[in-house]
């Protein structure tokens, strides 16, 4: 993040206005944009992949894909939006969102809470710090750092854990638009590594996040973060928050619009662990990484935007990817935070 500077802010700031994205006169920029992000980043180096789940240790880390979805539903690529790599924490946005519809976005608020703990993805402490106040409606915790993100899969509701999957997996196939398979190399490896999750699932059934059964929830947790995509699926599913819900490739609405506001502003706050703010002062983006080397980010009414690149910095956060969505998004003026000047 740190050579994210305040002038690649600026220049995005600068040429805001001089873009309406979307028309055919713009897909030139956006093309533009996404091939020179490609081109400056492509050499980048830095970064290592995840190797907690050793599957993912040996994902190609050259693999660099980049995906730009506008409100026609027009994918704009460079480099290799083919290849799959497990989607991860990215998934903890979907289950989110699919509780959000179907129980409401107090039921998020109350059980899980929507504040940031400020640490990292798969901290203990973090659920140590805040058992006090489960039960009192404000818990200061969220649905996408591990402990809350297997909360909320655990509240799916299905009367069996097949039926829960197939819900799931039903959601992340509407917002990808296309049907999404689990790469049964990374979920084997997660679920015979995954002790720490183990423990953190049980300690949300003591203190009452999950209500029973938390060794299904780690389980379906597990499966729902080693679902394959590549950065075109990726993108989509960005475009899909990014356009109140409806997927502008298969212009099916898969998320009420009244509910994506809250799934986005979970992201702004916690969609890059500990270095959200860092994030969000560099790009006013709601975005969520997943280990696996991807990161989405939206642009509301915009864009929606994803790179998959798996070496990662010391948050668990893609180093190129974070670099593309910024570099890309100032250019195009995805920032919400930056307003057209009236002359
Ligand atoms: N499945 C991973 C885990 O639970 C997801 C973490 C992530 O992408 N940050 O550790």
């Amino acid at each position: 993040m740190t050579t994210m500077t305040t002038r690649t802010l600026l220049v995005g700031a600068a040429i805001v206005g001089l873009l309406t994205l979307g028309t055919s006169a713009q897909s030139g920029n956006i093309q533009q944009a996404v091939d020179s992000a490609y081109e400056q980043f492509k050499t980048l180096k830095e970064g290592k992949n995840a190797d907690y789940i050793p599957a993912l240790a040996k994902v190609d880390p050259n693999l660099f894909g980049i995906a730009v979805v506008t409100a026609d539903g027009k994918v704009y690529t460079a480099g290799d939006i083919k290849t799959e790599v497990s989607i991860q924490s990215i998934s903890k946005v979907f289950t989110m969102a699919q509780v959000i519809q179907e129980q409401g976005p107090e039921a998020i608020e109350k059980r899980i809470g929507v504040d940031a703990t400020g640490a990292r993805f798969n901290s203990i402490i973090a659920v140590e710090g805040v058992r006090t106040v489960v039960g009192t409606g404000a818990p200061e915790m969220n649905p996408l750092v591990n402990p809350g993100a297997i909360s909320a899969t655990s509240m799916v509701r299905g009367a069996s854990s097949d039926e829960v999957w197939k819900k799931i997996i039903g959601f992340h196939n509407d917002a990808a638009g296309r049907q999404l398979t689990v790469l049964q190399d990374v979920y084997k490896s997660e679920s015979d590594t995954n002790q720490r999750n183990q423990a953190i699932g049980a300690l949300m059934l003591a203190y009452g996040y999950i209500k029973d059964n938390w060794q299904q929830a780690v389980d379906l947790y597990t499966r729902q973060c080693s679902i394959g995509v590549n950065a075109s699926d990726l993108a989509t599913m960005a475009a899909t928050l990014a356009f109140a819900g409806k997927n502008p490739v298969t212009n099916k609405q898969v998320l009420e619009a009244a509910k994506v506001p809250g799934v986005l502003a979970v992201m702004a706050t916690a969609g890059l662990y500990d270095d959200s703010g860092k994030w969000l002062y560099h790009t006013g983006l709601p975005a969520k990484s997943g280990v696996g080397g991807g990161i989405i980010a939206v642009s509301p009414g915009k864009f929606g935007i994803a790179v998959v690149s798996p070496p990662l910095d010391d948050a668990g956060n893609s180093v190129r990817a974070q670099r593309a969505i910024a570099a890309i998004s100032n250019q195009l003026g995805g920032n919400p935070y930056v307003a057209a000047r009236k002359e």
